[in-house]
């Protein structure tokens, strides 16, 4: 059988777009607290005036503006929670804390160390720069738009929407996510390992980072080196998930079934060779609603192909408008290597003052604890063998902790 073509890292992250451009799942209202890990299907206003009312920033005495004096009569004292009962006249003061309604005619907030109350007559050192008054709305007014429709919501953005009243939110239903590892040679237990048999950390690995990205793992199994089984389990796999990934099997070796089992699981196959390294034998089919990635085994090729393609494939079914960020940073070390048939990712920590630094030892795809010393990958690309210290390079943050 000849080789299928080798198509250009760029071209497979393109044509996964393409084929995915209308696939968005249903989308559904949660309670916005549950909705971790979610994205937002519509634009999201504010439903209150942000503050909600004029604020106290500090504890101190609120004064009116125009009011330069000696001395001042303290009307009374506001606590957070309540609201006062007097108007600011001038000659008086209130006492007032922290969050707390600032009263009529109030100015500014004299900051409770520069105060000094005596007899009911209160005296300031200095009356500062700042007024000290969080005004309504200054953040953000009732009806503006506070969140957009593809923002993924953390605990940042469920706070901000709880804080402008949105306490339900309209979100895409979550990825089901299915993985397979193929492989007689993997096994989950270590009392199982005999030689040639290593432990499945493929498995762990991505159901781990689809939960953490957002997909809802669904099913996790072992395939054997068999076209039947691999058939089968692929089968099962699409009645319940919206995106499968295997992880092995994926080449053209004498044991890899994945390539023979897509047809005959009724998916049309989009590519299967990548020219990235790691990660060449990249496959992605879809059919009836569903996404297949087929991922070289190698562990490292198995997490960066989820950054780049699961989760890109993921964004699309929920509408997600983050990608992965890439910055352009210097290199902080000459550069080599042999052949530049393929762009090729290698682990890299960021220094402080932002230079690139490949992880040395770093010994390619199997070498996954290499990964825990990295803040992400970056690029060499296509056709380039050699790199000046200093030569800008794109770097994608992937840490995860
Ligand atoms: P394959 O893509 O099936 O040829 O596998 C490539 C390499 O990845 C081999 O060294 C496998 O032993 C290893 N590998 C395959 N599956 C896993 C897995 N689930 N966990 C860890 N390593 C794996
Ligand atoms: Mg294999």
């Amino acid at each position: 059988m000849p080789h299928a073509e080798m198509i250009p890292h760029e071209d497979a992250l393109r044509i996964v777009d393409e084929t995915l451009s209308g696939a968005l799942l249903p989308a559904e209202r949660l309670p916005t607290r549950e909705a971790e890990g979610r994205v937002l299907r519509s634009d999201h206003v504010s439903q209150i005036d942000q503050p909600p009312f004029d604020r106290s920033a500090m504890d101190g005495y609120a004064i009116r503006d125009d009011d330069d004096r000696e001395a001042y009569r303290v009307l009374e004292t506001i606590a957070a929670g309540t609201t006062g009962t007097c108007k600011l006249e001038p000659g008086t003061a209130i006492k007032i804390m922290t969050g707390a309604p600032v009263p009529e005619g109030a100015g500014r907030v004299v900051i409770i160390e520069e105060a000094e109350e005596k007899d009911g007559l209160v005296r300031f050192r200095r009356k500062g720069g700042s007024t000290n008054i969080a005004w309504k709305g200054e953040d953000i007014r009732s009806g503006d738009v506070l969140m957009k429709a593809g923002t993924p919501l953390g605990a940042l953005q469920i706070a901000n929407l709880i804080s402008c009243g949105v306490t339900e939110v309209e979100v895409s239903r979550c990825p089901r996510f299915a993985v397979l590892s193929t492989g007689d040679e993997i096994v989950d237990d270590p009392k199982e390992l005999r030689p040639g048999r290593i432990m499945n950390s493929n498995g762990p690995l991505m159901t781990n980072l689809a939960r953490r990205h957002g997909l809802q793992p669904v099913l996790e199994t072992i395939v054997p080196d068999n076209l039947e089984a691999t058939v089968r389990t692929l089968k099962e796999a699409l009645e319940r998930a919206d995106i499968v990934a295997f992880s092995g099997g994926v080449s053209e070796g004498d044991f890899d079934y994945v390539l023979g089992a897509l047809p005959q699981a009724g998916l049309d196959v989009k590519f299967t060779r990548v020219a990235v390294k790691p990660g060449k034998p990249t496959v992605f089919a879809t059919g009836n609603d569903r996404v297949v990635f087929g991922l070289p085994g190698n562990p490292v090729s198995v997490l960066l192909a989820f950054h780049f393609f699961v989760r890109r494939a993921a964004a699309h079914m929920t509408g997600s408008q983050d990608r992965l960020r890439t910055l352009r940073l210097p290199l902080a070390k000459y550069f080599k290597r042999r052949k530049g048939k393929r762009k090729e990712y290698l682990p890299a920590r960021l220094a402080t003052e932002g230079q690139v630094e490949a992880i040395v030892g770093y010994n390619g795809s199997g070498h996954l604890s290499a990964l825990l010393q990295a803040d992400g990958v970056f690029a060499v690309p296509l056709d380039v063998t050699e790199m000046a210290a200093g030569t800008p390079v794109d770097f994608t943050a992937l840490r995860t902790p």
